[in-house]
């Protein structure tokens, strides 16, 4: 295979105060999680989405997994979520000793059908998992309202939602808990890195707490619970703070992106593309993902295989909780068709922030010729 060149499925943008800012940490030697920063990003990142509490972990699996056992979620209780979406949704449940409860997804908006929640709660239900997929929100105020029903927690995934809202509320602050990912795919990257925010000071406190080895108020090394080291460097906080900065050009970056995309993909036979807006939110693509038709035999790995064979960097969709050999002895129940399809015919091509005119331009020529090499069928 010989490319010259390769457009790569993300590229970060940091060409902001991020290098003035890491500076700042060698020249002061601030480089632990008891650095400067971290208490400040911690402040703007909970302000941007209305928050009381934020509390920088080392990932937004890390953040998962702290709400989970911050709620006192344990042994047997069910917690409601999509069965598409990433591993660290049901991973942090399940480590905790709980039980997912699977909802299959919407084929138009690939979040999961918040109307088929209501069926699936049983006395043992403890929480709805809310997770925000691809660049538009969950419909948060049907959950929110079945929660109160119900007496439910609420848990949102805004790993892939910075600067997004819902009818004009932040995501990020509709759950008792709420977590982000600072990963660099995500709208403000630090590298690695998460966060976790809520309203409730307790809960905060918990969250801090779980973040650092569980150390006892009063007297340092010694334990009550057990958790990990989940600690965020002020290093990861000074790129925090200058992505942040940035935060409301990203969003747009990613929407003049998104509008590019759909303006010259529109129409190509074989492929659906993602919904600009819908009544409540304008799409902010978390990544651009494209969906093949029912017209199209092949699934999204022989497309990955073609475009990479083009210079194209591109990823398949998510695979399914139901679907995963993990958890193949668990019994989900239910029928996941949508989420199977996604995860089947689903995959983002480059929609990183520092994606140029000219890279997407080559990306929309080289779809174009994938796909009609596929719909030729010579492969
Ligand atoms: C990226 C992502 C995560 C995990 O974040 P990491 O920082 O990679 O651990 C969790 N949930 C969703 C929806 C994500 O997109």
């Amino acid at each position: 295979m010989k490319v010259k060149h390769f457009i790569p499925v993300n590229e970060p943008l940091l060409n902001g105060n991020e290098k003035k800012y890491l500076c700042q940490c060698i020249d002061t030697g601030w480089i632990s999680s008891e650095g400067p920063f971290v208490r400040e990003f911690e402040q703007k990142m909970s302000e941007t989405v209305d928050r009381k509490y934020g509390i920088a972990v080392s990932n937004g699996t890390a953040a998962l997994e702290i709400a989970v056992q911050a709620l006192g979620i344990g042994e047997g209780d069910e917690v409601i979520m999509p069965t598409f979406t990433i591993i660290s949704c049901a991973m942090a449940v399940t480590k905790a000793g709980g039980v997912p409860v699977l909802i299959d997804s919407d084929l138009c908006t690939w979040n999961m059908k918040v109307d088929e929640i209501e069926a699936r709660i049983t006395d043992r239900t403890k929480a709805i998992m809310i997770v925000h997929l691809y660049g538009l929100p969950v419909e948060a105020d049907k959950v929110i309202a079945l929660a109160h029903k119900y007496h439910l927690k609420v848990i949102e995934d805004a790993a892939e939602m910075h600067g997004q809202t819902y009818r004009g509320i932040p995501c990020g602050s509709f759950g008792d808990i709420s977590t982000f990912s600072f990963y660099p795919n995500k709208h403000v990257t630090t590298g690695e890195g998460g966060m976790v925010v809520t309203d409730d000071e307790e809960l905060a406190e918990r969250c801090r707490m779980l973040r650092n080895l569980c150390f006892r108020k009063d007297v340092r090394y010694v334990h009550d619970e057990l958790s990990g080291n989940y600690r965020f460097t002020n290093l990861q906080a000074a790129v925090g703070l200058a992505q942040l900065e940035r935060l409301n050009e990203f969003v747009e970056r990613k929407r003049a992106m998104g509008r590019y995309y759909t303006e010259h993909l529109q129409g190509e036979e074989g492929l659906i593309l993602p919904v600009e807006e819908t009544e409540y939110a304008r799409n902010i693509y978390w990544v651009y993902g494209l969906v093949l038709d029912q017209t199209i035999a092949v699934d999204n790995r022989v497309v990955l295989k073609l475009l990479a064979e083009e210079g194209i960097g591109a990823r398949t969709f998510f695979w399914c909780m139901h679907e995963q050999p993990v958890y193949g002895s668990m019994s989900f129940g239910g029928s996941y068709h949508n989420g199977e399809y996604l995860a089947r015919k689903g995959f983002y091509i480059p929609s990183g922030l520092a994606l140029t005119q000219a890279q997407m331009e080559e990306v929309v020529a080289k779809v174009k010729k994938v796909m009609h090499t596929i719909r030729n069928g010579s492969r």
